[in-house]
């Protein structure tokens, strides 16, 4: 395992993460995995207040004596936070869960924008995290972040953070807070950590053929996994990649490749495949959701990601592959989820750190993937199903 340096506090941390976010469902399989990755040397495990069981399920296989081999990222979800006492009363919620006395890094979970952090501060923030710091109770204070970079540098300027948590990958080396603002946050000292390095497995599979035919040609020894995180750790400024691992085979790959990848190590011909990629991939992906699932759920049911996620396989995966795949997902539940349900309340919208249009998209979603052959479609499959 590779190893990069917290710049603030001389930590050394895996260049992978374990991203706590979606455990496998077996809890015996999820010990086995945390286990094996702290035996390969993973020392940084991502959590959330509102990663559901995650937080609970970590602190159980961590208080078997691991919990001095890792440093612990949680985070704090500002929304939930009305007054000065609830500070309090998550953050012992999450140290009861995790079973430990203190966070490493602790994190405010997806500031959107300055005017979030205001608030806390208006609320108090700034003695309680004082309090903390001096007990010990908490090592390290950053934040997560979706949004633009203006706003990103922004934050950053708003406080002395100890690190930082963004988006990053190849598709996104431009949007969100992206090369200039990862650039930025190392300029100020500061630690990065990365989230979806596969942009939601989107970088991973059904890509264009023509994506697979450029890579085999620069390498045919590497998977689109491996590019996609070699493209990042080629970053000197990133010091951990955070990466939601639920098997062991997922596990394995990742702990191989950050073992290997070096920083400032790709050659021309490397900048110009992702060039090319780049070019690939944006003429075909119509929504860029990442599936973080933030904007659900709806109070009528649609699952917007899996609408967004059917809807941008028509391009890469085909027409009928892609509605076949839309109608299945969206009837095998005992209640409809497709996006013609909508009724354009907007509620999930302010949740989007993608800020996707998501009314007027499902609105798309609808037009192509629910033609007048969806509903005799889903009777069928509903009536085989016995749904
Ligand atoms: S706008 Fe549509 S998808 Fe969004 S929460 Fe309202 S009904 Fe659900
Ligand atoms: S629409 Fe936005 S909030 Fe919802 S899953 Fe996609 S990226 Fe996340």
């Amino acid at each position: 395992m590779k190893y990069r340096e917290n710049p603030q506090n001389g930590d050394q941390l895996s260049l992978i993460g374990f991203g706590c976010m979606r455990f496998a469902k077996d809890e015996a399989e999820v010990e086995k995995e945390i286990r094996y990755a702290i035996e390969q040397g993973i020392n940084y495990f991502d959590t959330a207040y509102i990663y559901p069981g995650s937080e609970s399920t970590l602190g159980k296989v961590l208080a078997k004596g691991l919990r001095d081999k890792v440093k612990i990222a949680t985070k704090l979800p500002p929304y939930l936070v009305k007054k000065y006492e609830d500070f309090d009363k998550l953050f012992y919620e999450e140290l009861k869960r995790l079973q430990t006395n203190y966070i490493d890094y602790y994190l405010m979970h997806m500031l959107t924008e300055v005017s979030v952090w205001e608030r806390l501060v208006g609320l108090g923030i700034l003695d309680w995290i004082k309090e903390k710091k001096d007990k010990g109770e908490i090592r390290n204070i950053g934040f997560s972040y979706h949004g633009g970079k203006d706003e990103f540098i922004k934050i950053i300027d708003a406080y002395t953070w100890e690190f930082v948590m963004m988006q990053y990958n190849y598709l996104d080396e431009n949007n969100q807070a992206g090369k200039s603002g990862l650039q930025y946050a190392s300029s100020k000292g500061l630690p990065v950590m990365i989230m979806e390095p596969l942009r939601g497995g989107k970088l991973v599979s059904n890509l264009p053929k023509q994506v697979y035919q450029l890579m085999n040609k620069e390498n045919a020894d590497r998977s689109p996994a491996e590019w996609a995180f070699r493209w990042i750790y080629n970053h000197p400024e990133v010091t951990v990649v955070l990466s939601g691992m639920n098997s062991m085979e997922m596990l394995e790959e990742n702990i191989r490749i950050a073992s290997v990848a070096e920083a400032n190590a790709f050659d021309t011909n490397e900048y110009q495949l992702f060039d090319q990629v780049r070019e690939v991939l944006n003429n075909t992906i119509k929504v860029p959701c990442t599936a973080c699932n933030y904007c659900m759920p709806c109070p009528v049911g649609v699952d917007i990601p899996t609408c967004f996620s059917c809807y941008n396989d028509r391009e890469i995966e085909g027409k009928f592959a892609a509605i076949g795949k839309y109608i299945m997902q969206t009837s095998l539940k005992s209640t409809p989820s497709n996006a013609s349900l909508c009724i354009q309340c907007g509620k999930c919208e302010s949740h989007c750190p993608q800020k996707i249009e998501i009314r007027n998209e499902l609105k798309n979603v609808k037009k192509s993937m629910e033609g007048f052959y969806y509903k005799p479609a889903r009777f069928v499959i509903k009536k085989f199903m016995k749904l």
